[in-house]
């Protein structure tokens, strides 16, 4: 067994990133990033802290917007255009979840989309479909990508399985992995809770990702043996021996599954550091397509 460490892999990310950023810095241009916050929620705090972090490490603009809980959709709107018109800002992310009185569908569909970074734009999920490069794709699908092709894990003519369907993992990595270009020509089946013999179609799989957010779901037998495994979920589980009375594990039951695979992905050190870190190389690439179109428009 071959465990895919995502943090190092990250790093190669960031290595060529920097580069990137000198030689645009070079040209008068620094990528700017700005990640938006409604309410205090902890987690979300915690993530938006850690991309503000990030940027900075990488020498990128950061804006971070922490906005209070009774925000109205008008306020965020009208923050939302005002990023979308600031020519400093390459990317935009508006932190989910949102409170419950904000429509994050509308907010989504408010960004423009040469700067949303997250990929979640319709605009951008079309492009997606279409194969057309010039969009944007969601940072966790991304991830999982490149990690496999810095595995050198064949992913063409691959039969992958992927558990799971939500707009944010399942679907776009589906689409990803199937386009016609490099990194895709899989055969992809999505498998998810309405899905009829699940380990019958997981155990088919040569490379079997999960993203179902159920605590070490999968088990010996929905696994081949040899097959790659890319655990997505983050899960809390209870664990008194744990100062925080948590721990953080999979949607794949590690200790027993890893044995019976050629590579699988550890949680946490696996996808996690991947998703920050394709956020980031989105937002260069924003920064990279501003310069040939002019900022603020609303075309693509
Ligand atoms: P989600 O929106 O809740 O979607 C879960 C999907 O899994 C749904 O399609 C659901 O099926 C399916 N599912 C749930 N239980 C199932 C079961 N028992 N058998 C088969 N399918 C089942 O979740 P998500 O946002 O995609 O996130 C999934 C996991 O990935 C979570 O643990 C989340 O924390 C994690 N995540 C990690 C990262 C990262 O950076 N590493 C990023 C995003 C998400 P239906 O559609 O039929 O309901």
């Amino acid at each position: 067994m071959n465990l895919i460490d995502g943090r190092v892999v990250a790093e190669n990310v960031y290595a060529e990133l920097r580069d990137e950023i000198a030689a645009l810095k070079k040209q008068g241009l620094t990528p700017g990033l700005a990640v938006v916050l409604v309410g205090d929620d902890p987690a979300s705090r915690a993530y938006v802290r850690s991309k503000d972090k990030m940027c900075r490490e990488l020498g990128l603009h950061s804006v971070k917007l922490e906005l209070p809980e009774n925000t109205t959709q008008a306020d965020l709107l009208e923050r939302v255009a005002e990023l979308n018109r600031d020519p400093a800002v390459h990317g935009i992310l508006v932190q989910s979840p949102p409170p419950k009185h904000i429509d994050e569908a509308a907010i989504i569909r408010a960004l423009d989309p040469a700067k949303d970074v997250d990929g979640f734009h319709p605009t951008n999920i079309a492009k997606l479909a279409l194969g057309d490069s010039s969009g944007f794709v969601p940072c966790t699908p991304l991830g999982c990508q490149r990690l496999l092709v810095n595995h050198g894990i064949e992913i063409a003519g691959a039969h992958v399985v992927v558990l799971g369907r939500s707009m944010i993992v399942g679907k776009p990595l589906a689409l990803l992995l199937m386009q016609k270009a490099k990194g895709g020509n899989a055969t992809v089946t999505v498998a998810h809770s309405r899905s009829k013999d699940l380990p019958g179609i997981t155990r088919s799989a040569d490379i079997l990702i999960a993203a179902i957010g159920q605590a070490q779901f999968v088990r010996q037998e929905h696994v081949r043996g040899g097959a790659v495994v890319i655990d997505v979920g983050i899960n809390r589980i209870d664990d008194t021996s744990n100062k925080r009375g948590y721990r953080l594990v999979g949607d794949v039951a590690f200790d027993e599954v890893a044995p019976k695979t050629s590579a699988i992905t550890p949680v946490p050190g696996g996808v996690g550091p991947m998703t920050i870190a394709m956020l980031m190389s989105n937002t260069v690439k924003a920064a990279r397509l501003s310069r040939s179109e002019p900022a603020g428009h609303t075309s693509r």
